[in-house]
């Protein structure tokens, strides 16, 4: 499995003369293995000859050694120095491809923000089942079961709502306050739990009713970290709970950087700490100005750089503006301009299907 450690030595890997790095969605609910093949041969295509042997590699591997396994593929390889790494990833991911001197981790750290920790809890009125799920793994789980309760369709004030008359009834007034302690003793296990594992995201299932309950018992920063909710049985299969949690956060992760892509064109158009297309981002970039780099999946292009202070540009110039220094063409201005903003200690944040940021290729926001 994936794991933060193979993130970091992907980071400190530097490949001679380059590694090439690629993410591929093989999501088998999504579109066939020849449909994945044709893309794959489509981004090996787009490298041209930067991609030496490792084209050939990555070829014969899909030929010969990969079982189709799970939602996404990432591989980095330099076969000049015997580099090979593979990871196939419970989670989808984007399709990329990228060569340079350093592994294109940019999708892998996303991937990791958005899903590399998070607990599904289920909740009803007598208990609850936790999965804490490692990248789309499930890796740990755990369920309470409190008091006994009587059947009913819904909520915790199921019984003294659905039948008003015997509402101040002493037994329908037990009943109801045996599963608020049960609720409460849930969300206690839950956030104990969550203590345990430290997830990024929290995502709960269940009836809408037992499921506010619950948030208003959630300590804090738990409480904080539920980002959305599904309704589910409390005999739902872990691997089912788990399907419908990714989901959620799918939501989630798509809307948070639709929101940010947003924010970086409006900031760009009113050039108050934004940038849009190749050229003022590169500007922004050798300012040291960016704190988030949007990248539209997919977006490629060539650039300059400065063969003396590395200032990159999207057009020739005779002269480099800041040192004077000539230009060399690159074949990648964007696996480029990811490094600076890293190394700057920025995010980079590649994003699906935003219309405005499809358009521009690249935006980012400004730290000033
Ligand atoms: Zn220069």
């Amino acid at each position: 499995m994936f794991s933060k450690d193979d993130l970091q030595q992907l980071a400190e890997y530097q490949g001679h003369p380059a590694v090439l790095s690629l993410t591929l969605n093989v999501d088998p609910t999504k579109r066939t293995r020849d449909e994945y093949r044709l893309t794959l041969r489509h981004l090996l295509r787009s490298v041209g000859g930067r991609a030496n042997g490792d084209a050939a590699r990555i070829e014969a591997f899909f030929d010969h050694e990969y079982d189709w396994s799970g939602r996404g593929l990432a591989i980095f390889s330099n076969q000049h120095e015997d580099f090979w790494k593979v990871y196939s990833l419970a989670v989808p991911i984007g399709d990329s491809i990228f060569v340079g001197p350093k592994p294109h981790i940019t999708p892998l750290a996303n991937l990791w923000d958005a899903y590399g920790r998070f607990v599904a809890a289920i909740v009803d009125r007598q208990g609850a089942r936790f999965i804490f799920v490692q990248l789309g793994e499930i890796v740990d789980g755990e369920g309470v079961l409190g008091e006994e309760v009587r059947r009913s369709k819904s909520g915790v004030n199921a019984i003294s709502t659905s039948r008003r008359r015997d509402a101040d009834a002493p037994t329908e007034r037990k009943e109801s306050e045996k599963i608020k302690r049960n609720v409460k003793d849930s969300a206690a296990a839950l956030a104990a739990f969550c203590e345990k594992h430290s997830p990024r995201y929290v995502v709960l299932g269940g009836n809408a009713e037992v499921l506010n309950e619950l948030r208003g018992d959630l300590p804090q920063p738990w409480a904080d970290r539920v980002i959305g909710a599904f309704a589910a049985d409390i005999g739902e299969p872990d691997l089912a709970v788990r399907d419908r949690a990714l989901k959620v956060i799918d939501e989630y992760e798509a809307k948070r950087e639709a929101e940010l892509a947003d924010a970086a064109i409006t900031a760009a158009a009113k050039n108050s700490h934004g940038a849009a297309r190749l050229g003022d981002v590169l500007r922004a970039a050798h300012a040291g100005q960016v704190q988030t780099l949007l990248i539209a999946e997919g977006f490629q292009a060539p650039g300059y750089r400065c063969g003396q202070c590395g200032y990159l540009s999207a057009q020739s110039m005779t002269r480099c503006p800041y040192c004077s220094g000539t230009f060399d063409q690159i074949p990648d201005a964007v696996e480029a301009v990811i490094s600076k903003v890293v190394e700057q200690g920025g995010r980079v944040e590649m994003v699906r299907g935003h219309m405005g940021l499809t358009e521009a290729g690249i935006a980012a926001l400004l730290r000033y």
